[in-house]
């Protein structure tokens, strides 16, 4: 790589993407040889195609002839040949293309490693062929299975070689139970929805300025603060910017499922894909405190990931909001703005030394402090600080890291994810794990940890 410089061309994705008429994206079908991949992935491109939208189908058989011919089925071999795939798919993507890729990618890591590759550029779509093996075996419409059940075959998925379920798709397709064309549509529906993106965006932008202005409202006039049972405090601002975010998204988006701090939880926003996570006020104790530093958070999680995220400062006016594929941006509220302009696209810092820290101010833990103090050599800033804010200075730019290994709740946490990884950054839980949105205990009971890069996480 040394001596190599890139060389930025003069027309920008979004130029593209308004000449083309849509934004670049991959379908990933994963799945074992014979779960359906080929077959839905060709159904899915046809219903797309026929309705207007291009597309290419890579499929990872036909590109064993070309692009990978050189490549055979040890662990190393399937590894590089999942990376140029990636690599081939993201370059369509970036042209402007939806890009269906069909390959069995049986290692959680190669898939993760395809989404790293792709999800800075255009959104990745994890789509999971699920059959069971019996099913494959039996439907065996190469007569793979047979060859390598006899042994003429080695290292064959699923029967001398393993598969790795993923362990959260962003489509989880049954085609032991689902036909050809619902399967299809499922993946066909998700594209239209990523595809929708800017009116999604304009609503919660919009949503969030205005609970934001309410806030501002009582924040100004005074107000009684009350505790719950947790002993957090909740005022008339909390309540307010509450009632009014429900009741915009149960309008705009009533088939979607919500999560706020401060409504009541519905069991039921388990069985939906989408489920939006909510914060009115993210800082109570801040607002209380009246140090300016408090946000309003909405996310939005589809099948346990954050795919859209909006943080609004309403003391400053800042407003930040990301959505998968499309980046992470910042603009003032104050002013009048446009969605996804391309000026006002944010991304992390590409600092690993003489970094700032971000951290809380209200909470600071002694494992975060410890891990400062043990790394202050490679720091020169650790700053305190309110609610949301922290992620959204990392997605800025304007710093490096932000530890929290005490609990947080989903709706401290959706939105801000959401902002930090469109901008590039990296978002685990404090065991190094990914977070997940939308579970039965709302507890984010590991920590977290956010930074601009994964050199950048120094985990204890
Ligand atoms: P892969 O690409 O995963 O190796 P193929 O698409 O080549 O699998 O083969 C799947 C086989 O299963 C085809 O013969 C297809 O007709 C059959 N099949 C039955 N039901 C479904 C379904 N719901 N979705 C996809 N394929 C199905």
């Amino acid at each position: 790589m040394d001596n190599i410089t890139y060389h930025s061309n003069k027309i920008s994705d979004s130029s593209r993407a308004a000449l083309m008429g849509q934004h670049g994206c991959v379908l990933w079908f994963t799945g074992l040889s014979g779960s359906g991949k080929s077959t839905v992935a060709c159904e899915t491109e046809k219903m797309l195609f026929e309705s207007g939208i291009k597309t290419f189908l890579l499929d990872g058989d036909n590109l064993r002839f070309g692009l990978n011919s050189d490549l055979g089925f040890s662990k190393e071999d399937r590894d590089e040949n999942i990376r140029r795939i990636a690599e081939t798919a993201k370059l369509m993507a970036q042209a402007g293309l939806t890009v269906l890729v069909s390959a069995i990618s049986p290692y959680e890591k190669q898939r993760e490693r395809a989404r790293e590759i792709i999800s800075p550029a255009a959104a990745f779509v994890e789509v999971f062929v699920d059959a069971p093996a019996e099913v494959c075996m039996q439907r065996d419409p190469k007569g793979l299975y047979k060859k390598a059940l006899s042994g003429e075959i080695k290292e064959f998925t699923g029967v001398s070689s393993p598969y790795e379920a993923p362990e959260c798709p962003d489509l989880h397709l049954e085609t032991a139970k689902s036909d050809v064309y619902e399967c299809a549509k499922a993946v066909f529906d998700y594209h239209s929805f990523l595809q929708s993106a800017d009116s999604l965006m304009r609503v919660l932008t919009e949503t969030a300025v205005n609970a934001g202005e309410k806030i501002n409202e009582i924040y100004s006039r005074g107000y009684s603060v009350d505790y719950k049972s947790d002993n957090s405090p909740i005022t008339d601002a909390d309540r307010a910017a509450d009632a009014y975010i429900n009741a915009v998204l149960a309008e705009k988006y009533p088939d979607f499922a919500r999560l706020s701090e401060e409504s009541a939880d519905d069991p039921k926003r388990r069985e939906n894909d989408f489920c939006f996570i909510i914060d009115p006020l993210d800082g109570t104790r801040e607002f209380v405190d009246r140090n300016g530093e408090f946000t309003v958070n909405i996310g939005l999680s589809h099948c346990g990931r954050a795919i859209a995220g909006v943080v609004f400062i309403p003391v400053t006016g800042d407003l930040y909001y990301a959505f998968t594929g499309r980046g992470a941006y910042r603009v003032s509220a104050k002013n009048a703005y446009t969605v996804f302009c391309q000026n006002d696209r944010v991304f992390v810092s590409d600092k690993t030394d003489k970094i700032t820290v971000m951290h809380s101010r209200s909470s600071l833990d002694e494992k975060t402090k410890a891990l400062i103090e043990k790394n202050r050599d490679r720091i020169s800033k650790a700053i305190p600080c309110g609610s949301s804010i922290k992620g959204c200075l990392i997605a800025a730019g304007k710093a490096e890291s932000y530890y929290r290994f005490a609990g947080t709740y989903e709706w401290d946490t959706c939105a801000m994810q959401a902002v930090a990884e469109c901008a590039g950054g990296v978002f685990l839980q404090c065991d190094l794990t990914p977070m997940r949105y939308n579970r039965a205990d709302t507890f984010n009971a590991k920590g977290f940890v956010i930074a601009n890069m994964r050199e950048n996480i120094w985990i204890i």
